[in-house]
């Protein structure tokens, strides 16, 4: 590259890195649902196969849910870049930290269903998962990368933020500029559903999904008049708006493919339904926990949890 560009050059590499996070973290995902399928299926355990059991039936669902998630994610990050897009930085980091988080959560429990069995090393899992627990460490710290995230999606209202605070004296002015969040940076790449759901099957689930996104805009809004320019180094709350924004980013992408499946006829009845179950599964899981997270950015334990890892660092640091 040119004299000078260099750091353009290596950020972009990172850029690409992690989209291939996303690429792997899909194929191993699908290898845990076909592993924690076919054992639960097969393992009999008090006179029942072990997937009769609910809390195993809990896993094989987020399983397959996920697993939808991560590819759908994938693959529209990838068209993202491919259509042109310049500046995928963070959109590239959403998909890193959802994927490699989940994959973790995913290959956890999939050594669970398998039991003591997944112990040794002549079985594949726990090669998988030591990959796996890499993933949330290269190319970012998942921790580093949830904060750019969350600051990513706020830098437009930041560049504002004089503006905002401002406009905090003349609310409707300020409100304004605030409330733009959602609908600009973070909006560039959630674009509300409702607009895009070319399928009347799916309105309910878009419905859901453009309520979710402008109740996040207001806890936005909400953090930014709170916290001011002390959001930058408010790592709790900023660790919430990154979870919710990759849910919501996974929600969005989940939904369009399934609005292309419905809308290309290539699959049978059968094969449609599955997929329309398997991606709402997904839908409603992420859905609840946004709520979660929306109501921990106002009922929490953050300044206890200041307390007491500041009396660790003191005893033992
Ligand atoms: C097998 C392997 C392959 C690798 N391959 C490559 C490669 O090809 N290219 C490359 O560039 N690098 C590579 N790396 C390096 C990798 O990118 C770094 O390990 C990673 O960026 C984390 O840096 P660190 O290990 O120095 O951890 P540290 O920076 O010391 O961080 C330790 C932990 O502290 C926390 N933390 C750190 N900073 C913050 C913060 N600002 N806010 C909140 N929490 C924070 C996080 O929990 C983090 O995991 C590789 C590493 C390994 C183990």
């Amino acid at each position: 590259g040119k004299l000078g560009k260099g750091l353009r050059v290596a950020l972009t590499v990172l850029d690409f890195g992690r989209t291939t996070f996303g690429a792997t973290c899909t194929g191993v995902a699908k290898q845990c649902v076909a592993h924690a399928a076919h054992h639960a299926a097969t393992r009999v355990q008090f006179q029942k196969p072990i997937g009769s059991f609910e809390l195993v039936k809990q896993k094989l669902a987020y399983l397959a849910g996920t697993a939808y998630a991560i590819e759908a994610c994938t693959y529209q990050t990838a068209a993202f870049i491919d259509v042109g897009n310049t500046d995928f930085m963070l959109e590239t980091a959403i998909l890193k930290v959802f994927a490699t988080e989940h994959l973790w959560r995913m290959v956890y429990e999939t050594f669970q269903i398998h039991g003591g069995l997944a112990y040794f090393t002549d079985q594949p899992f726990e090669r998988m998962m030591r990959d796996a627990r890499i993933n949330t460490i290269g190319e970012g710290a998942n921790e580093v990368l949830r904060a750019f995230i969350a600051l990513a999606g706020m830098r437009d209202v930041g560049l504002e933020l004089e503006a905002v605070l401002n406009g905090l004296l003349r609310p409707v002015t300020g409100l304004g500029v605030v409330s733009r969040f959602a609908a600009r940076k973070i909006g560039s790449v959630l674009t509300l559903p409702a607009v895009l759901t070319n399928s009347g099957l799916l309105e309910k689930d878009a419905l859901r999904l453009a309520k979710r996104l402008r109740e996040f805009g207001h806890r936005v809004e909400w953090l930014l008049r709170k916290y001011q320019m002390e959001i930058v180094d408010s790592q709790y709350q900023l660790g919430r708006v990154a979870d919710a924004v990759c849910d919501l980013y996974a929600s969005v992408c989940v939904l369009r493919r399934l609005d292309a499946m419905l809308q290309a006829h290539h699959r049978t009845e059968v094969e449609m339904e599955r997929e329309l179950t398997t991606g709402r599964f997904f839908l409603m899981q992420a859905d609840r926990r946004m709520r979660h997270h929306f109501r921990a950015m106002t009922s929490n334990i953050d300044r206890e949890t200041t307390v007491m890892a500041d009396q660790v660092l003191r005893e033992f640091g």
